[in-house]
């Protein structure tokens, strides 16, 4: 029976199955959550995102199984949409207006934009600090931000002289920041065929949640990389996380999008994997108030695990 046949709706939203930890290749694992896209509260949580697909037909009841591997302990999805489900879920279900109507609903985005906009400064700021000894004396950072949305890392980095370059398959998405003046290519392919050559850092923010083969990823992007060169890396941190009780754990475990889910450990272990070894947080303060200032001095003491991390490349 060929594939068109067993599918549901005839789309062609096809699963496939990860028989190997992403993160260390075990083959062991025990499930933490699994049910099917058609129970009721699943498909009621999944109606929130507003995707532009009708969603219910074209996943059917397929099953999914969030698992933990026995050996590292990383929890990830083990039934995972194939490559082609893949480029339809992020080339037709998500889209400029799907993006739209999730944040309005939400407000995920809008809740302080200052806030982040000062985050997106301070991280520019760490990475410029850490390739200091990476850099020609003076000459410019030169960063990759892959998976760079709406391009507002690349617009921070225009602020501060970066050279930056986005890299996002969303085409939608891209064209937004090509909008704003950014150079961004739609994978690591064609910034070689762009001219590709080097960068000093990386920015992988909210990307590695995502991807069926992290590890993959990060060896890829760390021949990309100088020696010595940094990553940043931010991905949701789910700790504590198993059986998702309200539709804000859904969203963390949602196993559509989400297909691994990192804890502080499993984030820094899966990293090192691809040849990265962790760093601390160098101070960076953007403050009107002295206490700011204070409170960013205290940081360099006191720095609790989290799943926002700076590495640099053996
Ligand atoms: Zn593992």
């Amino acid at each position: 029976m060929s594939k068109e046949l067993v599918s549901v709706s005839g789309s062609g939203f096809d699963f496939t199955e990860r028989v190997f930890c992403p993160s260390c290749g075990s083959r062991s694992a025990h499930s933490l959550w699994s049910g099917r896209f058609s129970d009721p509260q699943v498909a009621a949580h999944l109606a929130e995102f507003h995707y532009s697909a009708d969603v219910r037909a074209e996943l059917g009841d397929q099953a999914f199984d969030l698992v933990a591997c026995a050996a590292c302990g990383l929890a990830y999805h083990r039934l995972i949409p194939a490559e082609s489900a893949l480029a339809q879920l992020y080339g037709r279900w998500i889209d400029a207006a799907q993006v739209a109507r999730f944040e309005t609903a939400h407000t995920l985005k809008r809740a302080d934009p200052h806030f982040q906009g000062v985050q997106r400064l301070k991280t520019l700021m760490r990475l410029r600090h850490l390739t200091q000894g990476q850099r020609e004396a003076d000459a410019p950072l030169r960063l990759m931000d892959f998976g760079c949305g709406d391009g507002e890392m690349l617009a921070a980095a225009q602020v501060l002289g970066i050279e930056a370059i986005g890299i996002d398959i969303s085409a939608t998405r891209a064209d937004a920041a090509r909008g704003a003046g950014a150079v961004v290519l739609p994978d690591l392919s064609a910034f070689e065929a762009h001219g590709g050559g080097k960068v000093h850092a990386v920015v992988l923010s909210q990307v590695l949640e995502h991807v069926s083969e992290p590890l993959g990823l990060l060896r890829a992007l760390a021949r990309h990389l100088v020696p010595g060169g940094v990553l940043f890396v931010a991905v949701p941190d789910c700790s504590g996380l198993s059986v998702p009780r309200d539709f804000a754990a859904f969203h963390q475990l949602q196993p559509l999008e989400h297909l691994n889910a990192f804890t502080p450990r499993t984030l820094r272990e899966t990293v090192m994997r691809a040849g990265f070894t962790p760093l601390r947080r160098p101070m960076a303060s953007l403050d009107t108030q002295p206490f700011g200032v204070l409170r960013a001095l205290a940081s360099l003491i006191y720095q609790p695990a989290t799943t926002d991390q700076f590495f640099r490349l053996a």
